[in-house]
């Protein structure tokens, strides 16, 4: 049984395995496959590090999964599209 992962900080601040925090790169909510979400409605609670693809569970802080390749993409293109534009 694989053995379960967990980063570091606590449920207000997340201190990733690769070294990111919200001071960093940051945190952002996620669907399970690791794609960019707004927090609203059916979100699970589920936070994704913007460099290592870590997806993280808020209340537990375990990694529970890791960013797919295609949402690693879809996530570098929500940026360059939406948060750039809002600066
Ligand atoms: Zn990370």
């Amino acid at each position: 049984m694989k053995q379960k992962q967990f980063i570091n900080g606590d449920t207000n601040w997340f201190e990733c395995k690769c070294g990111n925090t919200p001071a960093s790169s940051g945190f952002y909510p996620c669907h399970p496959s690791g794609v960019i979400r707004e927090p609203d409605g059916d979100w699970n609670g589920l936070y994704v590090c913007f460099d290592c693809g870590n997806i993280i569970d808020q209340d537990t802080l375990e990694i529970v999964a890791h960013a797919t390749y295609a949402a690693g993409l879809f996530n570098a293109d929500y940026f360059s599209q939406s948060e750039f534009l809002r600066r």
